[in-house]
């Protein structure tokens, strides 16, 4: 039973992730004494993509200069780090090699070399073949770029460490209270009708993940980005084949796809991952747990956006590839083994799976940056896939700038 929380309170911030959980934190640093609630549907927080992705803080590498994406990833990278040393959280900055296979993947490698530069990554460094060997000596390539300020954490436990400072701080953090409709409340406020009843705060922020296109348009933004579920399945490495990978090994990736291949990770845990897959998903949540109902509202959802055709269209191929992919681990074996050739099927077993809530335009077009918008006493993030996780500190900052600015 959770005690009974003000009803009326300045802020309320609904969604129980990383993001929705950084961004809390924030809006209460700025202002001590403000009452505020997070309002998380499931019964437990950081349980959608904050609790299953590569645990990956990303050094800001891939990302167009001067984009949000870029900008964030590196200041956030920061933030995590020094977020996790204030509050003991275990992390590792164990390095990563985005490794060039042949020639053709030279160039390219040269291009993401160049966006680190411009977007600052700290100690990017360009090496030969002898030179990636010494960083993983099981993998093979002609050249490497290698970002030694890369690291592994939990970010389901960077949640659960956001979700206990903010109850510390005097916020409430409420689970089982999914937002199920959106309206203007007297005295300037929003009425959220939700499962434990109503929250009227003075201004919200939307950080609801996979479920962010449906509560922005419930409170009057534009259709225009829908979220799109990929699902992401993992691979794990068997105990004894695990000395294969030191570290981060990653492909270089398809400059026009917003993910970044399947790549070998070893987790803050030890063990050795290879994926994720990339495999559109008809519901926006891993299997368990959810009802046949909403698994039909999600694909009914993504079927009925123009958008999720026109992607079908211009990419059938490569889903086609993500599919046998994900029915057949000797193809994925076969991927990791480009780049590691000790890595073989029977080194593999099922490992878990997470759901990117990736946002595609109506024209189709995967959207590659984050995107966040404002209704009345309102702002939404999204789009806020990888890097968002290594990011959520330096977004906090950005959507409570934005807070400040609309409350002025
Ligand atoms: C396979 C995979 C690998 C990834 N790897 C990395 C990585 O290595 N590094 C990295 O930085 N990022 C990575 N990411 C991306 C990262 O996980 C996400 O960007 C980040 O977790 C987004 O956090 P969020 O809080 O926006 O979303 P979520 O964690 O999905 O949280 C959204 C929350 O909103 C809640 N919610 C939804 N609807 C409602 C409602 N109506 N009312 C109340 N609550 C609601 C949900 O229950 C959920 O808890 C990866 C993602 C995936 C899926």
């Amino acid at each position: 039973m959770q005690p009974p929380t003000d009803p009326n309170p300045d802020f309320a911030v609904v969604g129980g992730g990383i993001v929705g959980l950084a961004v809390a934190r924030e809006l209460l640093a700025r202002r001590p004494g403000a009452t505020l609630t997070v309002l998380e549907r499931d019964d437990a927080i950081g349980r959608h993509q904050t609790g299953h992705n590569s645990g990956v803080i990303h050094a800001g590498i891939y990302y167009a200069p001067g984009s949000l994406k870029a900008r964030l990833c590196v200041a956030g990278a920061r933030a995590m780090y020094e977020y996790c040393d204030a509050e003991g959280i275990r992390y590792e900055r164990a390095g990563k090699l985005i490794v060039a296979r042949d020639a053709g993947e030279v160039a390219r490698l040269d291009e993401l070399e160049r966006r680190g530069a411009a977007n600052g990554v700290p100690g990017l460094r360009r090496l030969d073949r002898d030179g990636l060997r010494e960083v993983e000596p099981h993998c093979e390539g002609v050249a490497a770029l290698h970002s030694p300020q890369t690291g592994v954490v939990d970010f389901g436990e960077v949640a659960r460490s956001l979700a206990a400072g903010l109850e510390r701080d005097g916020a409430a953090v409420r689970t089982g209270a999914g937002v199920e409709a959106i309206a203007a409340a007297p005295g300037g406020r929003l009425a959220l009708r939700h499962a434990g009843g109503e929250t009227r705060p003075r201004f919200a922020v939307f950080c609801a993940g996979a479920w962010s296109d449906r509560l922005a348009t419930l409170a009057g933004a534009p259709a225009d980005p829908r979220i799109v579920p990929f699902r992401g399945a993992y691979l794990r490495l068997r105990p004894g084949r695990a000395a294969l990978v030191r570290s981060l090994i990653y492909p270089v990736p398809d400059p026009s796809l917003p993910f970044l291949g399947v790549h070998l990770s070893r987790h803050v845990d030890g063990e050795v991952s290879l994926g994720p897959t990339a495999l559109l998903s008809p519901a926006r949540a891993p299997g368990g747990g959810v009802g046949a109902r909403r698994r039909l509202g999600d694909l009914a959802a993504t079927a009925a956006w123009p958008g999720s055709w026109r992607m079908a269209r211009r990419w059938w191929r490569t889903g086609l590839g993500e599919l046998a992919d994900a029915l057949d681990r000797r193809r994925l074996a076969r991927a990791a083994s480009s780049y590691v050739p000790g890595i073989e099927a029977a080194d593999l077993e099922p490992w878990f799976a997470g759901i990117r809530a990736q946002a595609v335009g109506r024209d189709g077009g995967l959207v590659d940056d984050f995107v966040i918008h404002d209704t009345e006493r309102a702002v939404h993030v999204r789009n806020a896939p990888s890097p968002a996780a290594t990011s959520s500190l330096a977004i906090a900052k950005l959507i409570a700038d934005r807070v400040d600015e609309r409350l002025r």
